[in-house]
């Protein structure tokens, strides 16, 4: 996709968004500054695709709105917000693409935000092993102590890296922890599902908001109880129960959408901080969509 051909000048249009009251208002440009102090590019992993997606940095970015899903209904309560910008966890395009055209849904986001003057940023794996990123968020929820990244960032401090592992302050039955799990995390209709004993003990937890079936080895090695994530397929979760020989760690999975909701409300309190620091002031907002895919569920007893 060509860009249009453009003065590198400022854009005129800028002149006329002058703060008001002394307020200084950031740009996209300096969003994504702010951005990257919070969740540096290299704790990204290297198949990840984060950054400025759609928007000129050179744009105001006033109102910006945190979400996990660049969805249709998302995109929609950015744009009758008026929101200048919208970051969200998941890239719009993971694959490379060879056309935006608005037939398509994902061409058809990027000419809304484009048609709505909102620019998109993706804040992805680097937002999960950042320091107070989506596992670290996940395992504060759930009170754990003595926390540690389950699989260490190669770029990064030895605090960060891809989910974490700590303890609870006392120990509790599988069955009352994950009622602690349901009712911490957004309600879907999915719920929570649990494989394991649900009177044994467990006391230290895994975490890894997201699908984390690629962590089974690093949960073993950190001796967890129970580990938390999202997405467990059959195979994996079935093997990993045998493995186990029924004991532990057991594991409970949960909305992948849930999962990383939780975030974006210390995300964005994390941002307005830094862009304070530097003498912005934005207006930010946590979406209130709800994009877990799923609407119902069948249960025995419930069909
Ligand atoms: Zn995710």
């Amino acid at each position: 996709m060509e860009a249009e051909p453009q003065s590198t000048e400022q854009p005129s249009d800028q002149s006329s968004e002058q703060p008001t009251e002394g307020a200084t208002k950031p740009s996209v440009g300096d969003a994504l500054l702010a951005i990257e102090e919070l969740w540096p590019e290299s704790l990204a992993e290297s198949w990840d695709t984060v950054g400025l997606v759609v928007g000129r940095p050179e744009r105001s970015a006033a109102k910006i709105l945190f979400a996990v899903d660049p969805t249709h209904d998302v995109i929609s309560e950015a744009l009758d917000w008026g929101a200048d910008l919208v970051i969200v966890h998941h890239p719009l395009m993971m694959k490379p693409v060879n056309s935006v055209a608005a037939s398509h849904f994902k061409g058809n986001a990027v000419h809304r935000l484009i048609e709505g003057g909102c620019a998109l940023a993706t804040v992805h794996t680097n937002g999960d092993s950042a320091v107070g990123g989506v596992s670290d968020v996940l395992a504060d929820a759930f009170g754990l102590q003595d926390v540690h990244p389950l699989a260490q960032s190669a770029d990064g401090l030895p605090e960060e890296g891809i989910g974490r592992v700590g303890n609870l302050s006392e120990g509790t039955t599988l069955g009352d922890f994950a009622g602690v799990v349901f009712s911490i995390l957004p309600a879907v209709a999915g719920g929570v599902r649990v494989a394991g004993d649900r009177d044994a003990m467990v006391r230290r937890v895994a975490v890894c908001g997201g699908a984390g079936d690629s962590l089974f080895d690093q949960v073993r090695e950190s001796g967890a109880d129970v580990y938390v994530t999202a997405d467990l397929r059959h195979h994996p979760v079935s093997e990993a129960r045998e493995a186990a020989r029924d004991g532990r760690p057991y594991l409970i999975d949960v909305s992948h959408f849930g999962s990383e909701w939780l975030w974006l409300t210390p995300a964005a309190t994390a941002l307005e901080n830094v862009l304070a620091d530097q003498g912005f002031t934005a207006e930010i907002r946590v979406s209130t969509v709800n994009s877990d895919p799923w609407d119902f569920v069948l249960t025995p007893g419930t069909e």
